[in-house]
């Protein structure tokens, strides 16, 4: 396996360097790359969709769910109150791309885009002088991606990734890839609901097809993950594309990848089946929520221990890749990122994260920024926000930040910020409209003020608000909005003039 950069790549860097530069005939090892480079080093986020900060070890869950992170966690920066935008993919994603409020960028409603205005402001756009890759396995986020698209240099097809994405079929089906995907797709669903449309398949793709079943029926024995609507995946080949691709890259490079897991349908491989499901552990019973869904306690604590299963299996795929991050020298001159869209949920009677609450589970995601060469790790505890992730990374890539950016720059490489730290739920608001049915949660030092507006649950134009003390009470098992008044009272206000000033371009729209 070459590891250096290929020639395409070098005459790429080397049309970067000053005139007169006298560059060596071969450059073999990415330190002598980096060094062409100066402190243009590279960006690698790796995204895992609905990955809760409350249900990984790291933070001081009770079950061992990250072995790898906890290890790893000695050589990064780990934030320890991140908050996600949104609360679900679309509002998340579209905040940590553009460094922006879901009330500013607007794509809130499920499978929206970003409003027009903000088509161009994106982290893409500014990372404009490095090679940028782009991908996700989530159709949400893939909406966006492609919105951007003109700002990126590589926007890798979601279906590269997907097992019904195969060369075979694409030839076979050649000018009606649809029904070979579709066809698949419920091939595959026979297998789980008991239906079949099997009429376009000739009987060559059903025996390869077989074969190719058979293969992961043994890794995934409870079926394999997907998103929702038939895409079938396996997160280890994810990580194999991205292990293969990384050292072939220009460099400078600024790559997004945003994989699946742990989101549902939880379904990790065999090794990490039936690990916790079946352990001592018992999540808090927690009182049902005003917006709960009625799932019981036990409902929600099988569905607790697959998705602890999902990550476990999300941390041994990281584990994998920063050991080859690390082996091929790519970890030297890169920043590496691991975060999330959004969180998950499975208590107060509520299962996953698309509700009107933003709990903490929901919410606080995990952020862990490698350094290039980092060797010591290092804790931030103060609050921080999505906005204030890629608006961070230019920063320390030597970008300005952009006007538009909402966001602060991280400490350590800042001091602390602060300000208020924001998450927005206005599934069905109107986009051109001020915000009338919504929810948004402050975090402002120790204290998180949880606003809702406007819900049919709380009288329609009626308005809600509960406060806790994240310090004391992190499982927000107080509600002290009645004990604490002039503290509520005072964040309250700040969160309704915030809301006035953002709600202000769409008065008469
Ligand atoms: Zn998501």
């Amino acid at each position: 396996m070459n590891h250096g950069l290929g020639r395409r790549d070098f005459l790429k860097l080397a049309g970067l360097l000053p005139i007169g530069f006298v560059a060596p005939p071969l450059v073999k090892k990415l330190g002598a790359a980096s060094l062409l480079q100066g402190e243009r080093k590279n960006v690698l986020v790796i995204l895992f969709d609905s990955f809760s900060a409350s249900n990984i070890s790291l933070h001081g869950y009770g079950r061992k769910t990250t072995p790898n992170l906890d290890k790893l966690a000695r050589r990064a920066t780990v934030y320890f109150n991140h908050y996600a935008g949104g609360n679900y993919t679309t509002p998340g994603t579209a905040s940590l791309l553009t460094m922006t409020h879901p009330w500013s960028h607007r794509a809130f409603r499920f499978a929206a885009e970003v409003v027009e205005s903000y088509m161009d402001k994106n982290v893409f756009r500014a990372f404009e002088d490095y090679h940028r890759i782009g991908y996700t396995h989530n159709p949400l986020a893939n909406i966006l991606l492609s919105q951007f698209q003109r700002n990126i240099d590589e926007h890798v097809p979601m279906e590269k990734l997907f097992i019904s994405d195969d060369g075979l079929i694409r030839d076979l089906f050649a000018k009606d890839e649809d029904i070979a995907t579709v066809s698949w797709s419920r091939e595959m669903k026979r297998s789980e609901y008991g239906y079949s449309y099997s009429l376009f398949l000739s009987r060559l793709y059903e025996k390869y097809k077989e074969r190719k079943l058979a293969s992961y029926k043994e890794r995934y024995p409870n079926g394999l993950p997907n998103t929702n609507g038939g895409n079938y995946y396996a997160l280890e080949e994810g990580i194999d594309w991205l292990m293969d691709e990384i050292t072939e890259f220009p460099q400078p490079f600024f790559a997004y990848v945003h994989y699946h897991p742990p989101h549902f349908p939880y379904k990790p491989r065999i090794e990490f089946n039936n690990i916790f499901v079946n352990d001592l552990w018992k999540p808090l019973n927690k009182p049902d929520d005003l917006f709960t869904e009625e799932n019981s306690y036990e409902t929600l604590a099988k569905a607790r221990a697959y998705y602890d299963e999902s990550i476990l299996n999300v941390d041994s795929e990281f584990g994998r890749l920063f050991d080859r991050l690390e082996s091929s020298g790519i970890l030297e001159n890169t920043w590496v990122v691991l975060t999330s869209d959004h969180g998950e949920m499975q208590e107060r009677g509520i299962s996953g994260h698309v509700t009107p609450t933003l709990y903490q589970p929901i919410v606080r995601v995990p952020l862990m920024i490698f350094e290039p060469g980092q060797l010591t790790g290092r804790e931030v505890h103060t609050p921080t926000s999505a906005v204030d992730l890629m608006t961070t990374l230019l920063h320390v890539t030597g970008h300005d930040i952009p006007a538009w950016s909402e966001g602060s720059i991280l400490p350590p490489y800042a001091p602390p910020s602060d300000s208020e730290v924001f998450t927005v739920q206005a599934r069905r608001n109107n986009v051109e409209l001020p915000l009338t049915e919504a929810t948004i949660m402050q975090v402002s030092g120790k204290y998180k003020l949880i606003y809702y507006l406007g819900y049919e649950q709380i009288g329609g134009a009626g308005e809600r608000w509960q406060l806790f003390d994240i310090e004391a009470d992190p499982e927000e098992l107080n509600d002290i909005s009645t004990t604490k008044k002039d503290t509520a009272s005072e964040l309250l206000e700040k969160l309704k003039f915030k809301l006035k000033e953002v709600n202000k371009p769409f008065q008469g729209g």
